[in-house]
């Protein structure tokens, strides 16, 4: 399998990488487990983009692209495939991306835009609840704790984080919508593109995802 997941935060990108991985092996790709990778290695790359990280700036493009195309030519990929999780995010990625996976003669497949209405994501991510001690993530319906208001793990008092505050969800959205229709462009004009109606149950949408891509 060889695919991308587009879709904002709350969508269930996550849900569906870790279905795909359990299930066919498929490894999830993204700029951030690639960057850990090559911090933690203490490669050349990975120190170059530590500078930049340590002093709050964006990794340059080529860096993220050299690093993507690292870790695209490593022999488990190339065997069962990758996910692609939040890379690319410029027309510019997507352009290097498609040159390393020609020359790799390992072209995309799909390219699957994960789609839910404002409000059911503001819902989900609205509703979800932090440890303010030891980081545990609860759901006030979908995943409550046995005493409310408390911790099961460590009894430390849950709290709304401020990242899942219902405005500001509702301006990561934007953002997010505004940053990736370039990219999304993109694929529709390669003829690459799928929209998954990712209201339904996880299962169905794993079930969609395979069936497009066997
Ligand atoms: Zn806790």
């Amino acid at each position: 399998m060889r695919v991308i997941l587009i879709g904002p935060p709350g969508v269930g990108k996550g849900t569906q990488a870790a279905l795909i991985g359990s299930r066919k092996g498929v490894q999830t790709l993204s700029s951030g487990e690639i960057f850990r990778r090559e911090i933690e290695a203490q490669t050349d790359l990975g120190r170059l983009a530590q500078r930049y990280i340590s002093h709050g700036e964006l990794v340059p493009n080529g860096v993220t692209i050299e690093m993507m195309a690292k870790r695209l030519r490593e022999s488990e990929v190339r065997k069962h495939g990758f996910i692609l999780d939040g890379f690319p995010r410029t027309v510019k990625q997507a352009d290097a991306l498609n040159e390393i996976l020609f020359d790799m003669e390992m072209p995309l497949q799909k390219v699957f835009w994960l789609q839910a209405p404002d409000e059911l994501i503001v819902s989900r991510l609205s509703g979800r609840l932090g440890c303010t001690k030891c980081g545990a993530i609860y759901h006030s319906v979908n995943k409550p704790p046995t005493r409310e208001g408390f911790c099961d793990v460590c009894n430390s008092p849950i709290v709304v984080r401020s990242d899942d505050q219902p405005e500001t969800i509702r301006e990561r959205l934007r953002v997010f919508r505004e940053s990736t229709a370039p990219v999304i462009e993109y694929y529709k004009d390669l003829g690459l593109l799928v929209a998954v109606d990712a209201t339904r149950d996880a299962e169905e949408v794993y079930k969609e995802i395979i069936r497009e891509t066997d």
